[in-house]
This record gives C-alpha cells, structure tokens and sequence, in this order.
C-alpha cells in the first residue's frame, strides 16, 4: 500500500514543487515505485518532471471530474524514473466546476484508492492557496510534509496551515498528520535563519526534517531541462540533500511500518 504526503504550503514560491519532483526521483532512485500529483494549475512539476503540459489532452483535470481514469492521464518521468498525473492551467477551472459535484473535496481520494497498491509512495504537490484542490490533496494523504524557508513571514502563515491541517483531521480525514516540516532554500550563514529554524526545532520538535535543503542554484536550474536536481546533478549540494531527504523517510516510515502511519498523531482524535 503506497503511503501518501500532499507537500502543501499556501505560501507561494517555498519550494513544494523543487520539494515533491525531487523527493519522488530520489526515492525512485533508491527502488521505490512513485506516482507524483500534479494538483497545481501552473503545471511546475508536470515541466519539472519533463512531461510537456501544453500538449495534454488528458490530465489531473479530467480525473477529478470522472471524464477520465489516472490510467488514461497518467505519464512516465523519464528523467526521473517515477509515474505523473500532469496538470495544466485546465485545472484552474476544476476549482468552480467541482462546486455542483457532490464530495468534491474527495475526487483525488476516490481516484488514487485502486492504484495504492501499485506505488510505494504517492506525493501530490500542492498549489499556493487553501482552496479546494489542496483540500483534496489533505483529504487523500496519510501525511502532509510542509516545506519553508527559515524567514520571519514563514512562521507567519504556518498556524493557518497547522489549523487547516488540524480541521480536515478532524472532521473529514482521520488519518491526516504532519509528517514533518522541511528547511529548504537554507543559508547557514543567516543569522535569521538559523534562529527561525531553532524556534522550529523548539516548536515542533521531531516533526521537524533533520534534512537541512540548501539554496542551491543546480537545484533551480534542473527544471528548465525538464530534469528533477537530483538526476540534473547528482553530485550537486541540493541533490544530495534530497537524496538524503529520500533515505530519511525511507527510514521513518520502515521504522514506523508497524502499528500505522496514523500512529504518531492521534492524541489529536481523541
Ligand atoms: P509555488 O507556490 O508557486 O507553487 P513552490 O512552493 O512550488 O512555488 P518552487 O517552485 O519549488 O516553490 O520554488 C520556487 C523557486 O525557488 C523556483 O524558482 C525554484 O527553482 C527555486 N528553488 C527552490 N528550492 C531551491 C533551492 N533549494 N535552492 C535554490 N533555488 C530553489
Ligand atoms: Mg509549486
């Protein structure tokens, strides 16, 4: 059964995207079977992955409003070695033409639930906003990851998350936790940043990554080859940061393999 994280983060531009297309080709390095859910109209990880989103005829789209199967829409990375469900800007309109569908929130959910088995981890990149995609990318996760730069407007906007968060484990998806909190686009050097990241560490403790994501401009420069970083320039500081990433999940979720997923969060439910 795959395990499936939305890297969700209503800030814009705090490195999801460079987040989930190279977390899945990381893990796809290391043996893993990866599907990665575009649920982003901008199409970022679609390019990313080197799958072209301006000639889809099939997409995410499509799957959320039943007019196609994943079978259909889904794509092969094959720079990174791992399954897409593209986007494009097409989606945008999902947000207005899902409101007459009844359990709309749960569209991605009911459309990953026959594929779980073929995966080993399903990621799901999630727009810039607390709309009703990201709702579906929440609604169908075990787990969120959240990345964030360690600047002071990045503490900001993460108790409206933690709260979203907390609401949708509440009342529509019991399963939902914080995985954990990813430093990513970290400059060692800033004294602000390495406060943030103690008030973090301080915070929220063990969920935070003990994977620290450099600024790394191999990193930046991967998707305009249609490439994820980690097979861009493996030898590169971010790639391996996220080839390390990769293993420290790898290592989490075989650690927490037995009981559930769900095991570390529940005192939430009850
Ligand atoms: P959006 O909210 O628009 O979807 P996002 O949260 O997905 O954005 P990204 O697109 O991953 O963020 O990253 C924003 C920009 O920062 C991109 O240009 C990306 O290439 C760059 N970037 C991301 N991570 C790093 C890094 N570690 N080092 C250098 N540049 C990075
Ligand atoms: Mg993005």
């Amino acid at each position: 059964m795959a395990k499936i994280f939305s890297i969700a983060n209503q800030k814009g531009g705090v490195g999801k995207t460079t987040t989930t297309v190279n977390l899945a080709a990381a893990l796809a390095a290391s043996g893993q079977r990866v599907l990665l859910v575009d649920l982003d109209p901008q199409g970022n990880a679609t390019m990313g992955s080197g799958v072209d989103k301006r000639g889809l005829t099939q997409s995410i789209y499509q799957v959320l409003l039943g007019l196609c199967s994943v079978v259909a829409a889904r794509q092969r990375s094959d720079t990174g070695r791992y399954d897409v469900l593209p986007a494009n800007r097409e989606l945008a309109g999902a947000e207005v033409e899902m409101v007459e569908i009844d359990d709309r929130e749960m569209r991605l959910k009911a459309a990953l639930r026959s594929h779980e088995d073929e995966y080993d981890f399903i990621l799901i990149d999630c727009p810039p906003a607390l709309s009703l995609l990201t709702l579906n990318g929440l609604c169908a996760a075990h787990g969120v990851i959240i990345p964030m730069q360690c600047e002071y407007y990045a503490l900001e906007g993460l108790s409206d998350l933690v709260n979203t968060i907390k609401q949708v484990h509440r009342n529509l998806n019991a399963d939902l936790e914080i995985i954990g909190l990813l430093r990513v686009m970290f400059d060692p050097r800033s004294t602000l940043a390495q406060q943030v990241s103690d008030q973090l560490e301080a915070h929220f403790g063990d969920k935070v990554f003990e994977t620290l994501v450099p600024r790394n401009v191999r990193l930046a420069e991967a998707p305009s080859y249609g490439m994820p970083g980690v097979v861009f320039d493996r030898a590169s500081k971010g790639a391996q940061a996220y080839l390390a990433f990769a293993v420290e999940m790898i290592e989490r979720f075989r650690r927490d393999a037995t009981p559930s997923l769900a095991g570390t969060s529940n005192s939430a439910t009850a």
